[in-house]
């Protein structure tokens, strides 16, 4: 393969470059966690495939606190699964399919450098793919392509890709093919080796593969049927002449993207994505940062908080503070320095995050999530560095979409009522407003689902009842000026539709569209942002 990178385990070889940090997007249904668990097994991280049917039990063990999850059967919460194959060190990093969490999904991608895209063969691009493809774009981070269940009856593989590469607006360069599909499929062809992997016993799944000349070797006449042969060598010999050769440089540089034609739940061409990523997916990229941009390769350790986590384990109340490493090579006991309070912490019981275990991580490297675990000290945004002070940009928040007064229905909670609400903020599930008229707190969220989830915590974790009232506005901005003396005349005119973020900065309550356009018309010293940079 051309562009290729080198890795080895050797003293030359720097640890950050063995690292891909990467997630797996797909809409729900195209076989997310299908492929998450067939990359697991291909990189032994996994003894046996569990079976996708299995994954309900799976799920409930690994995070039977959220009981929404569970009744709803969707995986809300990101997780990190970090595991090994040949020399790369691989960090999974699992995104909410859901469109109500596109939030947390977006804060997750500002983790990878670089992304795999799952897209049904009988579908392709559905409406939650294009969503997450806008969050990859605007951070630049570099697709791979797998287009799954080619097993069974799929759309004309260049339909697909014509689909695909408009969409993506990138070039595209295939580097398996499909043999037939549905009750015709036959195997995949893998463009770059020159292999042929084939169904093999009752379950179909693919064989280890086998090597020939080209597609045209009359080996392989003996072994595929005739029509389905004769289609794919046609296809094939297009596809070389329509497509550029896969190129690693153009794929990290964001101008090309790899698509793999497989089966995740019959293991066809997992291995070869897995080798892909391995030797052309992009290592620990340079990450956006005040006063300059951090580059992998510098010795202080630095790393961002892209996830704040509660209650992971029911019998440990801590959170966890997913943590995206970015330079250095941090040790367990470390003292680093949080950009927020500009206070140093000690992470004594840094944790790494395996399939089925965890373990305390001693050494991690850029590229490495660690959790960090703390009792609310750390927030989504946050950063923590050596030396020269720090901060990593370009991880905000977004002004909710729905938002709602919460109703308490027993007034004597109002305290744990207010803590909860600050520990969920925190924690990024929602986002809080307090009135400046005193009048109860508003909460915003990006999703409906989200407002079930945090009647689900309340209640659980925290002994609350509570329910939802209409909010006072239907959106928010966060107001700023240079110019104080407006500010001070903005707050003034409008005690009643100010209200105060978790950080103490004010926010306007727009009633209406309409009401917001005006006032931003009339307000032209005032500065009312859509988002607001976390950290
Ligand atoms: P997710 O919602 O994206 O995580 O999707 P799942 O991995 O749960 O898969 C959704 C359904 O598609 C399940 O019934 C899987 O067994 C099935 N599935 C996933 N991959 C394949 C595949 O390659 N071929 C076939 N035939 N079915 C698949």
């Amino acid at each position: 393969m051309d562009g290729s990178l080198p890795i080895a385990k050797d003293a030359v070889t720097p640890e950050w470059m063995r690292r891909r940090t990467f997630a797996i997007i797909a809409h729900p249904d195209a076989g997310k966690t299908t492929l998450t668990e067939r990359l697991l097994v291909a990189g032994g991280a996994l003894r046996m495939a569990g079976q996708v049917k299995a994954r309900g039990e799976r799920r409930r063990t690994q995070s039977d606190w959220m009981e929404v999850e569970q009744k709803r059967g969707i995986s809300i919460t990101s997780s990190v699964m970090t595991f090994e194959a040949g020399e790369t060190t691989f960090n999974l990093l699992d995104t909410p399919g859901h469109q109500d969490f596109s939030e947390d999904t977006y804060r997750t991608l500002t983790a990878v450098d670089s992304a795999v895209m799952v897209i049904d063969a009988a579908k392709g691009i559905e409406s939650q793919t294009l969503k997450l493809l806008e969050v990859c774009r605007l951070r630049d981070v570099p697709i791979t392509v797998f287009i799954n269940k080619v097993d069974r009856e799929a759309r004309d593989p260049f339909s697909l890709l014509d689909e695909i590469g408009e969409t993506l607006a990138l070039d595209l360069s295939p580097v398996t093919w499909a043999l037939g599909s549905g009750t015709q499929f036959q195997g995949c062809w893998d463009m770059v080796g020159n292999r042929l992997i084939r169904p093999q016993g009752e379950s179909g799944t693919a064989d280890g593969g086998r090597s020939f000349e080209s597609l045209d070797d009359p080996a392989i006449e003996k072994l595929v049927d005739p029509s389905v042969l004769e289609q794919a060598r046609e296809e094939v010999a297009l596809s070389e002449a329509a497509y550029p050769p896969v190129d690693g440089q153009s794929y990290r540089d964001g101008h090309l993207s790899p698509v793999v034609f497989g089966s995740a739940l019959k293991d066809f061409c997992v291995p070869e994505l897995l080798n892909l990523l391995s030797r052309l997916a992009p290592p620990p990229r340079t990450q956006p940062a005040a006063p300059a941009p951090v580059q992998p390769d510098e010795d202080r350790v630095s790393g961002f908080v892209f996830k704040v986590q509660a209650n992971m384990d029911p019998n440990h109340r801590d959170r966890i503070a997913f943590t995206r490493l970015c330079s250095g090579k941090f040790t367990r006991g470390m003292k680093l320095k949080q950009s927020r309070t500009g206070k140093p912490l000690a992470v004594q019981n840094p944790i790494f995050f395996f399939a089925r275990e965890r373990e305390l991580a001693e050494e991690a490297f850029a590229g490495d999530i660690i959790g960090i675990p703390n009792h609310g000290t750390l927030r989504v945004g946050d950063t923590l560095y050596e030396g020269t002070e720090t901060r990593f940009t370009g991880i905000p928040d977004f002004a909710p979409e729905i938002l709602r007064k919460v109703r308490l229905d027993d007034p004597l909670k109002a305290k744990q009522l207010n803590r909860a609400l600050h520990d969920l903020a925190e924690e990024g599930v929602t986002q809080i407003f307090f009135p400046r008229s005193g009048s109860g707190t508003v909460v915003g969220v990006v999703g409906q689902l989200q407002l079930d989830v945090l009647l689900s915590r309340l209640s659980a974790e925290y002994g609350v009842t509570a329910g939802f009232d209409p909010a006072p506005c239907e959106t928010v901005r966060w107001v700023s000026s240079d110019d104080q003396k407006a500010m001070a005349d903005f707050l003034k005119k409008y005690p009643a539709r100010i209200a105060d973020d978790r950080d103490g900065d004010p926010v306007y309550l727009a009633p209406s569209a309409w009401d917001l356009g005006r006032v931003t018309d009339d307000w032209t010293k005032l500065s009312f942002a859509k988002t607001k940079e976390r950290g």
